[in-house]
């Protein structure tokens, strides 16, 4: 809900041009309220003020409400303002990693603004009801036994809604800009000539590590990391770059290739003791984080690990919650490493 206040029994009064008033209409009904409109001066001339106890002016300069608005004071109703609602548009968000308590003040505002709300399911969908103020709320990401809605047709409908004269907001899981097609959806909408703009959001790269304790940096053990999309195997080339970096990698989508991986940064030089962290439903009840060495990792170690999960590869791990002693008590620290 948009207003904190719980306006069941009230009736307000919408004065404004339909287009304009949307955003009003739909945070008073989503308030309680039941909602009359005036959507000409016409209109406003003849309304019905029974049981009317709030009138909102949507705000669009035009000196012909001026006199309806005037009266309604004179008629003892209370008068508020609000903005009218602008045209079309789309807002790319980062939703973070599945927890409105990672959301941005940004994205908070987007979401409340919006008409329509298309999502996936690592954004935290669950709670777009309390988060919106009423949008339509379009479910566009994988669930079990539903296939995804294929990129293009989520590009279309963005642009469909926006040219109805909508705010869209497009809610992503972590930040748009990582792994997550925000570009394509960006290039889609200035390509179709409609208002755009990007609210990054906290990435799961960094967020979900962090939420078992693991840094992915840490001034004494590691100045890099990389992150890698495990959505494809990587080529051997790829291997033996991303161990020769010697710095931390979190790979995204790489629960399905990860045997690939490990067995490629083994042939690539990795040690067999470099540690590793699977972390699985990062900031959900059910979090849980499997440790291991690379070699036990090849083993089978981690091979119950299912999706959403993070898998961070290097001496960083060491430092996560809950990382066995005898994994924990060796970190290879960058003074060790050069003395
Ligand atoms: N744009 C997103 C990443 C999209 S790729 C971001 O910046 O976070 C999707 C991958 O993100 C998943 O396969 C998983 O590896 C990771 N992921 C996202 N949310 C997660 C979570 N809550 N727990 C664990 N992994 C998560």
């Amino acid at each position: 809900m948009l207003l904190d206040a719980d306006l069941t029994g009230h009736t307000v009064l919408v004065l404004g041009e339909a287009h304009a008033s949307r955003r009003a209409l739909r945070r008073y009904a989503a308030a309680g309220a039941t909602v009359r409109a005036a959507t000409s001066p016409a209109e406003a001339a003849g309304v019905d003020l029974d049981g009317v106890s709030l009138a909102v002016a949507v705000a669009d300069g035009d000196p012909a409400w001026r006199p309806h608005v005037t009266d309604l004071g004179r008629r003892r109703v209370v008068v508020t303002e609000q903005a009218a609602a602008p045209g079309g548009q789309i807002v790319l968000v980062g939703g973070g990693p599945g927890t409105p308590e990672l959301l941005t003040v940004a994205a908070r505002t987007a979401l409340r603004e919006a008409d329509v709300v298309l999502h996936d399911r690592l954004s935290p969908w669950r709670e777009l009801r309390e988060l919106t103020g009423g949008a339509e709320l379009v479910d566009v990401g994988k669930r079990p036994g539903h296939h995804a809605v294929p990129q293009a047709q989520i590009e279309e409908m963005l642009i469909a809604h926006a040219r109805a004269g909508k705010t869209v907001v497009r809610l992503k899981g972590g930040d748009p800009f990582v792994f997550g097609r925000g570009r394509e959806e960006l290039g889609a909408a200035l390509d179709a000539g409609i208002p755009v703009s990007v609210v990054p959001g906290v990435t799961s790269a960094i967020a979900v590590p962090a939420s078992a304790d693991i840094p992915v940096t840490h001034r004494d053990v590691t100045h890099t990391f990389t992150v890698v999309s495990g959505h494809a195997p990587l080529t051997d080339a790829e291997h033996a770059h991303l161990a020769g970096l010697g710095g931390t990698i979190v790979v995204l989508m790489g629960i399905g290739t990860l045997n690939h991986l490990l067995a490629g940064l083994r042939r690539a030089g990795l040690r067999d003791t470099t540690p590793v962290a699977v972390v699985e439903r990062g900031y959900r009840m059910d979090q849980a984080t499997t440790y291991a060495t690379l070699g036990e990792a090849a083993r089978g170690a981690v091979a119950g690990c299912a999706s959403p999960a993070v898998v961070v590869i290097g001496e960083v791990v060491r430092l996560g919650r809950g990382c066995p002693a005898e994994l924990a008590g060796a970190v290879d620290t960058l003074a060790g490493a050069s003395a």
